[in-house]
């Protein structure tokens, strides 16, 4: 029997999640339209990544910003890009012209920086903060309280305007165990909006082992790698 194709991999792999996305959003009573699947390529080849652009996902997301920049380069214009990573504050200038948003704004420093440099380059960007929810000491991402205390500055912000939040929750065996995190990151999201007088509709959560529990939760945007690339194996 001959064997599949990188493209017949990738195409089952992306309708399964798709399917899977869209009965979680049946479950909690929304419409599909109302999460987007972000395509995370850190581990993926770029002929994996051609297939799945190939497929109509075009926003996909890079942990590491000279990776991002080097792959935007080969998708020039179709793919819109997200940051998912710690970000350096001197690769805020890299990554800016690159982006259509950063989800790991994880200090006021670097949102500082970001505000800066997208001023200097006169792009305006979309930000979320990442929140460490868990409080995990190896998590990148702000403590909840020291989000809330970003309120004002985020309100004064001119050229980063600022969507919502991200979280990664702990790594468990369980799926449903990482609800709570996810519903407190919705909680967060809420007391912040409130506080600052801004709209963050955007909720960055959920990976391959628990997107489901994070839609429920009301996750906008769902952060998935592995279980796309599933079956392939690296050159
Ligand atoms: C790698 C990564 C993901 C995707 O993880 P999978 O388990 O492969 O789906 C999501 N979010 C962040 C921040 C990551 O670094």
């Amino acid at each position: 029997m001959p064997s599949e194709s990188i493209r017949e991999i990738v195409s089952r792999n992306l309708a399964e999640v798709q399917g899977r996305i869209a009965s979680a959003c049946d479950r909690s009573s929304r419409s599909a339209e109302t999460v987007r699947l972000v395509a995370v390529t850190k581990y993926a080849e770029l002929s994996w990544i051609r297939e799945l652009v190939d497929l109509g996902q075009m926003d996909l997301g890079e942990s590491r910003p000279q990776q991002l920049a080097a792959r935007a380069a080969e998708f020039p214009g179709r793919v819109q890009w997200h940051l998912i990573g710690h970000l350096q504050r001197n690769k805020a200038a890299l990554v800016l012209p690159r982006v259509a948003l950063i989800h790991s704004v994880d200090s006021l420093r670097l949102l500082d920086q970001l505000e800066k440099e997208a001023q200097s380059l006169t792009l305006q960007r979309d930000v979320l903060l990442e929140i460490n929810v868990s409080g995990e000491a190896s998590k990148d991402g702000l403590a909840p309280a020291d989000a809330l205390d970003l309120a004002d500055r985020l309100q004064r912000l001119e050229w980063i305007r600022p969507r919502g939040l991200m979280t990664m929750a702990p790594l468990l065996d369980n799926p449903e165990g990482a609800r709570p995190f996810f519903r407190r990151l919705r909680e967060l999201r809420d007391e912040l909006q409130q506080r600052a007088g801004l709209p963050l509709p955007e909720l960055s959560m959920g990976m391959s082992g628990d997107f489901e529990p994070a839609i429920e939760e009301g996750a906008t945007l769902v952060r998935i790698g592995s279980r796309l690339f599933s079956g392939l194996q690296r050159e």
